[in-house]
């Protein structure tokens, strides 16, 4: 045990000799050992002093003062005796009382971090509240003193003031007065809406739900895009990765998915972390137009908010989708992009110290999104069913996808939408890389219709690819490889989407079945990209009762194919 103490006194003004001599015996008389005071300026602790011996704090300041005549009016309230001389005689005499237990000191603050003392038994991931309401949580403990990051600016904190404990986690309200509303990762409304009144409130940072609770993944998620549907189709559930360079694509092909979900019964959340906010008012604005505003919530911290913010945006995003997911509600939520929300880990942690490892990454950004995409699930049926299904984004360097993060995601995610900047030139929208592209568990879910409709699909488009690069050395081909030449082209034609219109799973069996079934012999291949839809719509319009049953049994049989196949030519006759 240590024989000397040592205590620090903070002021605005030095102490004279004489006051750190009583406050020394006082504290030598109190702690049973010599006291050393050190003395600290801080020009927050006006009108007195605050004193931190130990794990203690008397507070002596201005603040220190009312809440100590605060105690003194509420005792007097029982005891009813004169009110004015026990003003004067409280607040000029210091009654050395140790404050709460849970009040530390700042010592040092910069950056968005705290180092925080005296608050020994702070758990990780509480919230702390600093001077003038800065709430900070704690993510660093240390033998002696605490790091904390700051989510509000951190200019009413300095060196030497207070903080309180507040015994809870981080967390955030969540509520179906969420839905149709932009708020920011700490659930306050930043669309300049009313205040919105939470049903419950959630912890930020919550256990995935175990093995037992889990089924497997087996109803579709439709995302609306054809090449996805038919090759890579998604699960209620899921983990699937969106990864391409810059500019490729990726988040229009979340907002599509989005869009696609009016009338599903999906519940959408959109996490912004690190874009620009003219880009998330865009992504805003296309949504509400699309009438998908109503069932989405957008959650935004912005490439302006401090980096603690967007470390906490999608935990925050997944805490308000569990709360549905516990209703027995399906809900899709995106994280775009978790490259920047790695950046921003990173630069949290090279402040608090952390040892970097590659990249400068620190060493548990692995843990990082594996803990968060591990809460995407579908639950079994004894606890409601409900569902949530992840499509993390991730932006890679020149199509590296060998790097650090790219490669920790992809192996936590289901399988991985490629989109190749190349294809994306080309004017092949979505670039959807086929070849690099999967998706590991959502075959389960697809429905039969489509099942059977795909067919040879991915095998028919390898082929294709590989007669292609050979077509281009050789002059004179073969019939056949013509014919299979063609085939290609066209249906890379038909997999080319606009934004913002999504495709029915009707409308898609009807076009994978025309395009397998006739390959493109009797059908033009030169604009079919623009003329499919409405190839698609004549021919539904014939075979309505195939288009009721594909609706309402998700099956097609072999006759109905070759229905569709003769309905087709006759329309080209
Ligand atoms: P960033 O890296 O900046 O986030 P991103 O990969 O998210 O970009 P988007 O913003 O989705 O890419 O798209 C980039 C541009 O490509 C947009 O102007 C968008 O309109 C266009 N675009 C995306 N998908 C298609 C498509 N299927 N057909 C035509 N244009 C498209
Ligand atoms: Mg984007």
């Amino acid at each position: 045990m240590d024989d000397k103490m040592t205590a620090v006194l903070y002021s605005s003004e030095q102490p004279s000799e004489k006051d750190l001599e009583r406050l020394s015996v006082f504290l030598a008389d109190k702690y049973k050992k010599p006291v050393s005071i050190g003395w600290k300026k801080s020009e927050k602790t006006t009108g007195g002093f605050r004193l931190v011996a130990g794990g203690d704090v008397y507070d002596w300041s201005a603040e220190g003062k009312l809440r100590q005549l605060q105690d003194a009016l509420l005792k007097l309230r029982s005891e009813r005796t004169d009110i004015i001389p026990l003003i004067k005689d409280t607040l000029s005499s210091w009654t050395p009382s140790v404050m709460a237990t849970e009040i530390g000191t700042v010592t040092t603050v910069g950056d968005g971090i705290a180092t925080v003392s005296g608050l020994e038994d702070t758990s990780y991931g509480e919230i702390l509240l600093f001077t003038g309401g800065v709430r900070g949580m704690a993510l660093d403990l240390r033998r002696d003193e605490i790091a904390c990051i700051l989510f509000d600016t951190e200019e009413e904190v300095c060196e030497g003031s207070t903080v309180k404990r507040t015994g809870r986690v981080a967390a955030v309200p969540v509520g179906e007065g969420f839905l149709g509303r932009v708020v920011d990762p700490l659930g306050v409304p930043i669309d300049g809406g009313d205040e919105i009144i939470a049903d419950d409130y959630r912890p930020v940072e919550s256990e995935a739900p175990a093995v037992i609770d889990r089924q497997a993944v087996n109803t579709p998620l439709e995302t609306g895009i054809l090449a996805i549907d038919s090759m890579f189709p998604i699960g209620r559930g899921q983990r699937e990765l969106i990864i391409g360079d810059r500019q490729t694509g990726k988040s229009s092909i979340i907002t599509d998915t989005i869009i696609n979900q009016k009338g599903k019964d999906v519940i959408c959340i959109y996490v912004a972390i690190g874009q620009k906010s003219s880009t998330i008012a865009r992504v805003v604005d296309t949504l509400t137009k699309c009438g998908a505003m109503e069932y989405t919530i957008v959650v935004n911290a912005s490439a302006a908010d401090s980096a603690p913010l967007q470390y906490i945006a999608p935990y925050a995003g997944c805490a308000m989708g569990e709360y549905f997911m516990e209703k027995g509600r399906d809900v899709l939520i995106v994280y775009d992009d978790l490259t920047k929300h790695a950046i921003a880990y990173r630069s949290i942690s090279l402040l608090l110290e952390r040892a970097p490892g590659r990249e400068a990454f620190p060493g548990d950004v692995f843990y990082l999104h594996s803990r968060l995409l591990e809460r995407a699930a579908h639950l079994c049926d004894e606890k409601g069913g409900g569902s949530i299904t992840a499509l993390p984004v991730i932006e890679t360097q020149e199509e590296d996808v060998s790097s650090y993060i790219p490669t920790n995601v992809i192996s936590i995610t289901d399988g991985q939408i490629f989109l190749s900047s190349g294809l994306f030139r080309l004017g092949q929208r979505p670039a959807i890389n086929v070849g690099l592209s999967v998706s590991r568990v959502g075959g389960d879910a697809q429905t039969k219709a489509m099942k059977k409709a795909v067919g040879t699909l991915r095998l028919d488009l390898a082929q294709y690819r590989e007669m292609e690069t050979f077509s281009q050395f050789s002059g004179d081909m073969d019939e056949a490889t013509k014919k299979q030449i063609r085939y290609g082209e066209g249906l890379m034609k038909i997999l080319k989407q606009k934004p913002k219109s999504p495709r029915s799973l009707v409308q898609q069996v009807f076009m994978l079945v025309i395009a397998t079934m006739d390959k493109f012999e009797t059908i033009e291949t030169e604009d079919i990209d623009v003329k499919i839809d409405e190839i698609v719509h004549d021919t539904m319009a014939r075979c309505q009762d195939i288009v009721l049953k594909i609706e309402n049994e998700g099956t097609i049989s072999d006759e109905d194919k070759q229905r569709i196949l003769d309905t087709v030519r006759g329309l080209h006759e």
